[in-house]
């Protein structure tokens, strides 16, 4: 009798579901990740994602290894690979931890369903949310739209504990006998490796992950409501990748932090009520796209699925190397291709200003933000993405126009993210960090900043391009009127 546990997006051995629930089985366990060359190999995805999840590969290979276990690499097809991983081994039995997404649930479902023609025990286990999208449902039983409902009944549920941490698990023996490729590197498909100590390998894994939620709970946590927005100050979890990779399980995340919330007072109990309703945002984005897979490609709400985005390549090409002309976001798109991470307010930025601003498509843009996250999520990308772009499930019609120069004063207000990711701008006064072409051209010279020059000309006007993005909303919501 052996268990095989596949791992996938829950690279980690505390508080994991399926391999706890394989040990309790008594059986001895098979440890099995198969990777998927073509989409290693696809532009789809950059050469930092790809970095930090073969890191998080890496590490948790060593974790395995140091107890005595070893995490087997296939490359190829789950399918194949694991109908042949139960002839080699007669193993009659596979965990998982259920994933919700529509291309990785038909994966899940013919991978189940062909292993249990073979005779394997199938189980697959809740692991990645708290509450999947079944459990939470309106009264009549269909699913909620509007995120503040939703999260009051998320609220009321009772929560499972994270599981217990298994001392000893029993490895099959054949274990390390079986045919397996080493933990992969970004070079063997042609791409590049990042550098800096920010990108040792270490960082990605499940230690790291743990120091981090540690730190965070030590301090940032109780003052998250108040500095949560400001890309300056930097106090957020960073927990985004550890959560997508599984380093860290979303149970002892939600279950540390309400230890905090015990012994919390005032504006703290506030705080950590703000990060947990995030948490939730989380898992209302997963049930959003489990229950309307169409919103991959297509727009939530189909008045807006076909506004009559410009699509200017040149204007495209200006936001994705951050040489806007609009210092807030060409920051915030340089921390994104410098750090494979971009804050949460500077999202909603920079999401809104190609939408609104440069009217392309926010398929364009999403695309975009999943080839170069690190944190990539398909669901809360697609939920991010649609919500700037007015076309999701928020509440807010589409004339919510970000504006990027007031917006920049607000949450970056004395210019210390803008001048951490666009050194040229170090120089130039306060009152123009957020508007550098309002500089008189005697000061251009003294900051060493020509506009135009040293930094671009913003490529639009952001007045103009308002009134023309209301108009193309309107528009488009009209025409579908007509057709309804
Ligand atoms: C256009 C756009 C695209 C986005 N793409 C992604 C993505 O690909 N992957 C991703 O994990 N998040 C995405 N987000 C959500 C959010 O920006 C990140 O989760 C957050 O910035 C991660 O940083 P953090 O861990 O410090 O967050 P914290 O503020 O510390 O939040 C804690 C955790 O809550 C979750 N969370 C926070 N905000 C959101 C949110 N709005 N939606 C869903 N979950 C949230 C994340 O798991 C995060 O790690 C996107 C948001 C926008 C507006």
């Amino acid at each position: 009798m052996t268990a095989i546990v596949w791992f996938r997006r829950d690279l980690r051995l505390h508080d994991h579901a399926a391999l706890h629930a394989a040990a309790l089985t008594g059986d001895p366990i098979i440890p099995i990740y198969i990777l998927d060359d073509s989409l290693c190999r696809s532009a789809a995805v950059g050469d930092k994602r790809l970095y930090a999840y073969f890191a998080a590969i890496g590490e948790f290979a060593n974790d395995l290894a140091q107890l005595g276990g070893r995490l087997l690499i296939r490359h190829g097809d789950p399918q194949q690979l694991l109908c042949q991983l139960v002839q080699e081994t007669g193993a009659n039995k596979l965990f998982f931890n259920r994933a919700y997404t529509p291309d990785a649930r038909k994966r899940d479902e013919s991978v189940s369903e062909v292993l249990k023609s073979h005779g394997v025990f199938v189980q697959s286990c809740k692991d990645l949310v708290m509450h999947e999208p079944e459990e939470i449902k309106t009264k009549q039983r269909t699913p909620y739209a509007v995120f503040t409902p939703y999260r009051r009944v998320w609220q009321t549920l009772p929560k499972e504990k994270p599981f217990p941490q298994s001392t000893k698990w029993q490895w099959d023996e054949r274990l390390h006998e079986l045919a397996g490729e080493p933990v992969p590197a970004v070079e063997a498909f042609g791409r590049k490796r990042p550098t800096g100590t920010e990108w040792e390998s270490e960082q990605f894994g499940e230690r790291a992950a743990h120091k981090r939620l540690q730190q965070f709970i030590n301090g940032d946590i109780l003052s998250y409501k108040e500095k949560r927005d400001m890309p300056g100050v930097n106090a957020t979890s960073r927990l985004s990748f550890a959560l997508n990779a599984g380093t860290l399980s979303i149970r002892t995340v939600y279950h540390r932090v309400l230890e905090v919330l015990m012994q919390a007072r005032g504006e703290q109990v506030t705080s950590i009520e703000a990060f947990v309703a995030e948490l939730i945002w989380r898992e209302f984005y997963q049930q959003v796209l489990y229950f309307h897979p169409h919103t991959t490609n297509h727009a939530y709400l189909p008045q807006f699925e076909k506004v009559a985005w410009e699509n200017r390549e040149e204007l495209f090409a200006c936001w994705c190397q951050g040489e806007t002309g609009y210092p807030i976001v060409d920051a915030a798109m340089k921390q994104l291709i410098e750090t494979g991470w971009m804050h949460n307010r500077l999202r909603m930025i920079t999401a809104s200003f190609l939408t609104k601003d440069l009217l392309v498509d926010w398929r364009w843009g999403m695309a975009y933000f999943a080839q170069q996250l690190i944190d990539f999520d398909e669901a809360a990308n697609i939920g991010g993405w649609q919500w700037s772009a007015s076309t999701g499930t928020d509440a807010q019609p589409y004339f919510r126009i970000f504006n990027p120069v007031t917006q920049g004063e607000k949450f970056d207000p004395d210019g210390v993210f803008v001048k951490k990711y666009l050194p040229v701008l170090r120089k130039v006064p306060l009152q123009y960090i957020h508007k550098p072409w309002d500089m008189p051209e005697h000061i251009q010279e003294q900051a060493g900043c020509k506009i135009g020059f040293d930094y671009p000309i913003p490529c639009v006007d952001h007045a103009q391009r308002r009134k023309l993005a209301m108009a193309l909303f309107q528009e488009a919501k009209d025409r579908h009127a007509k057709t309804e």
